[in-house]
């Protein structure tokens, strides 16, 4: 007798541990290769049910064949069947829904559409650039070919974008035994956006380049666009941003402050963020800002020795901790760079700073940020303790998707 469709699109299941159970029941979506309760090998990139110890259907996962987060769970128990090109599509379409709903449009033409486990849509992150999209797929079943053509044609049906992009992990592609590609423009033509981003509903956005055929990971932290905001709510003074980038918080704080200097040690983007100021000229007209190619930790360290004062400094460093292993020499790298920049603030200074590894927890980076003032002999008072921009959802019971801090703090 053949099969029914039903059948063959449900024939895959896999039983898990007691413990994947009852991390899967509370709502977290990922199940390990050590959780998987039998030894019979996954499918690449396949539709399976997931079961309890004892066969009791907990929903429908994404198998991978090769990377240790074998299964990541995209609907619970409660669909009996899932064809996933239309269920993927559905999502993408509620997570662009989500952001409408949330205003992020008006306030910002650049914002992350999809994000990932956060969007129920594991594997697949995308990011809108004004009239340029850039997606990332990290999983097998997001490389597969009928799942892509959802991917591209529910994109563009949606968002009318004139051009799409691929961005490429190619370690992450390895890890998941995916052929190598190269990426780049996959629909339309155009690969260079000028994205806004808003302070307030109304308020002239500033302006950035993205140039989306320049190779780079990404073309701007778009995490942190609601805290460049909140930033230049606070900042005065002369202001220092450390680890800065293209620009993104120097240019919002020289909304406010006349004088901005900008610290990174890569030069590419240190250019990029001359040009990001030439972009906005005409808003910033009374601001200077310098751009300083430079180790912050041998600056910060020799100008707090050597008493130079700031009104404002910001601290956004690249993740130290990668591994939970790394943890306690990470903390000692931000507590080294706060230390150092809380003696440089003056009396009523602001200091915004910032992590962006998730093996961070907010607790232990408040807890490294009081014995920083504590050091520093500076008594300081939590303005706004803040996480990433409302496009990047936080999910209760994913710890993984809450990644971003930024502190805003009063130094007496
Ligand atoms: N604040 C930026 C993002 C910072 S990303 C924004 O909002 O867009 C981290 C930056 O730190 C990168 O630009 C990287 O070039 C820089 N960086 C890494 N190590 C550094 C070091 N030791 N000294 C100075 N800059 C460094």
């Amino acid at each position: 007798m053949p099969s029914s469709p039903s059948a063959a699109q449900t024939a895959a299941f896999a039983r898990v541990s007691r413990r994947a159970a009852t991390r899967v029941r509370a709502g977290h979506p990922w199940i390990y290769r050590s959780d998987l309760a039998d030894e019979r090998p996954l499918p690449r990139g396949e539709v399976v049910q997931v079961q309890d110890e004892r066969g009791k259907a907990l929903g429908w996962a994404l198998s991978s064949s090769s990377s240790q987060i074998a299964l990541r769970m995209i609907a619970d128990s409660r669909a009996e069947q899932i064809q996933l090109a239309s269920l993927i599509a559905e999502r993408i379409r509620q997570a662009v829904d989500y952001r409408e709903r949330l205003g992020i449009p008006e306030m910002s033409n650049a914002y992350r559409v999809v994000f990932s486990e956060a969007d129920r849509l594991p594997g697949l992150i995308v990011d809108r650039y004004d009239g340029v999209l850039a997606f990332q797929v990290l999983t097998q079943s997001m490389d597969r070919e009928d799942v892509r053509a959802a991917i591209l044609d529910t994109l563009q049906e949606r968002l009318k974008p004139a051009g799409i992009v691929e961005r490429v992990e190619s370690r992450i592609r390895e890890l998941e035994e995916l052929p190598p590609i190269s990426g780049g423009l996959v629909r339309g033509k155009k690969a260079e956006a000028v994205m806004e981003m808003k302070t307030a509903v109304g308020a002239p956005a500033l302006r950035f380049i993205y140039d989306g055929a320049s190779g780079q990971k990404t073309g701007a932290f778009l995490d942190q666009r609601e805290n460049y905001a909140a930033a230049a709510r606070y900042a005065r003074g002369a202001a220092l941003d450390v680890f800065c980038y293209q620009g993104g918080f120097a240019l919002h704080l020289a909304r406010s402050c006349p004088q901005v200097s900008g610290v990174d040690s890569s030069r590419p983007a240190l250019e990029a963020a001359e040009r990001n100021f030439d972009l906005n000229r005409d808003i910033l007209a009374a601001s200077e800002i310098e751009w300083m190619e430079a180790n912050a930790f041998d600056l910060l360290r020799d100008w707090s020795d050597a008493g130079r004062k700031f009104g404002s400094i910001v601290l956004d460093p690249p993740a130290f901790a990668k591994t939970k292993r790394s943890l306690p020499t990470a903390l000692r790298g931000y507590k080294e760079l706060n230390l150092r920049a809380l003696k440089m603030l003056e009396p009523g200074g602001i200091l915004i700073t910032c992590s962006c590894s998730h093996h961070v927890s907010q607790v232990e980076f408040l807890e490294m940020l009081g014995e920083a003032a504590r050091d520093a002999h500076r008594r300081i008072r939590l303005l706004e303790v803040r996480g990433q921009s409302q496009d990047h959802p936080v999910v209760a019971g994913i710890p993984e998707t809450a990644y971003l801090k930024c502190v805003i703090a009063w130094a007496e």
